[in-house]
């Protein structure tokens, strides 16, 4: 249609009832109206429609007068206002989704006010979650996602609740790669510190670790500190240490939604492949990088066999596992909590901060500050209903194979 015709906004609210939109478009089905644009939500059972409409000038009248019959008839509020042509044309659009346990009212003010102070405007919203946290997504329109990006985090900062925003396109669906770190951010426990346990060392390299976190320390130098520590365990350790190992709430969730979703995921890990691997491998992933200790005579010698895993080879292991999926960069995600994960959150299209240290919360793109991994679904547009139905088909698929 031409942006040159009439058309009418219509927008129509009240209590649902099942067969509400049935009868309003037969009313108006022999007008032939175009249909330009047509939107329903029902929240706590109120219905709100926004319809746009394009109607030729001799229909004009009796399809403002059908829809009031209608409305009359139907106990629905109706209000009208004509213009011409489509909706505007919208320009520059991302996705802005905040989280929040609870999420408030003054969380949503300062969102919008952001957003509006960026020449944003929200052309859509809707809930993707409940629990374990409440989470909403807007599209905006009109705001250059680069520029609102960290003034909508600062803003959250200050205000306690989580927020992360995309460009709207393509590149939110469709195949992609996420890379996660392991230590405190997959699981809940720092892996060497378990070792340490077993060598009665704990404090000694808890004291190093969090020094090597808050980027005080050279990661590698840090390690090779650590694992001097464990030397002369015994090899069984790492049994041990594996059946100690606690995912952190909602990573087997988000792992087998992710794949159910065909995504590639990885693992990259400053800590240990021998503990590492046989996590991934229960959770069916395949793709793991991670530090290996040398071993003699059934004992660790307190060395680190091969290169180290740090915070460069993170980021180039997502770039080559990037390349060797033919996906840009723009299609990875990556996940993790420590100063080492710094370069991969900065390589990846969308890097998440996941319960972070405050240097690594204040340099990446989205910081998650909850501690539930399965909110990263919501942050990708998955709706809590989505996720729970993926797991019920993938019960359903177990069962069937039994
Ligand atoms: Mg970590």
């Amino acid at each position: 249609m031409a942006d040159t015709v009439r058309s009418l906004a219509a927008t129509i609210t009240g209590n649902d009832a099942p067969g509400l939109l049935t009868r309003l478009m037969a009313a108006i089905a022999e007008i032939d109206a175009e249909i330009l644009d047509l939107e329903q939500t029902v929240v706590r059972g109120q219905l709100s429609i926004g319809m746009l409409l394009g109607v030729p000038p001799a229909g004009h009248d009796l399809l403002q007068d059908r829809l009031a019959g209608a409305c009359a008839r139907l106990g629905l509020t109706l209000a009208l206002a004509e213009g011409i042509g489509d909706n505007p044309p919208r320009l520059n659009r991302s996705v802005v989704t905040i989280l929040g346990r609870p999420l408030l009212s003054s969380h949503v003010a300062v969102t919008t006010r952001v957003i509006a102070e960026h020449d944003g405007n929200i052309d859509r919203s809707r809930r993707l979650s409940r629990t374990p946290l409440t989470s909403l997504e807007f599209w905006v329109s009109g705001a250059d996602p680069a520029v609102l990006r960290p003034a909508l985090a600062r803003a959250a900062a200050t205000s306690g609740f989580d927020v992360s925003i995309s460009p709207a396109g393509l590149a939110r669906q469709g195949r992609r790669l996420i890379v996660m770190d392991v230590d405190s951010t997959l699981i809940r426990d720092e892996v060497i510190e378990l070792l340490a346990a077993h060598a009665g060392c704990e404090l000694a390299v808890r004291e190093v670790t969090e020094r090597a976190m808050r980027g005080e320390l050279d990661f590698a130098e840090s390690l090779r500190e650590r694992v001097q520590l464990l030397a002369g365990l015994p090899v069984s350790v790492f049994d041990d240490v594996r059946a100690a190992v606690r995912f952190t709430p909602g990573a087997r969730t988000l792992v087998a939604t992710l794949r159910d979703l065909g995504l590639t995921i990885g693992l990259v890990s400053g800590g240990f492949i021998e503990v590492v691997a046989p996590l991934a491998a229960e959770l069916g992933i395949t793709r793991v990088h991670a530090n290996a200790l040398e071993v003699a005579d059934g004992r660790l010698t307190g060395r680190v066999a091969g290169e180290i895993v740090d915070r460069a080879a993170k980021a180039t292991k997502l770039r080559e596992w990037a390349g060797e999926e033919q996906l840009p960069m723009s299609r990875t995600i990556a996940i993790g909590d420590g100063a080492n994960d710094l370069d991969m959150l900065a390589a990846a299209g969308l890097g998440i901060a996941f319960n972070a240290k405050p240097t690594v919360r204040a340099s990446a793109d989205t910081a998650l500050n909850l501690p539930y991994l399965d909110a990263v679904l919501f942050l990708l547009g998955l709706s809590r209903e989505e996720v729970e139905d993926a797991a019920a088909a993938r019960d359903k698929l177990d069962l069937s194979a039994r």
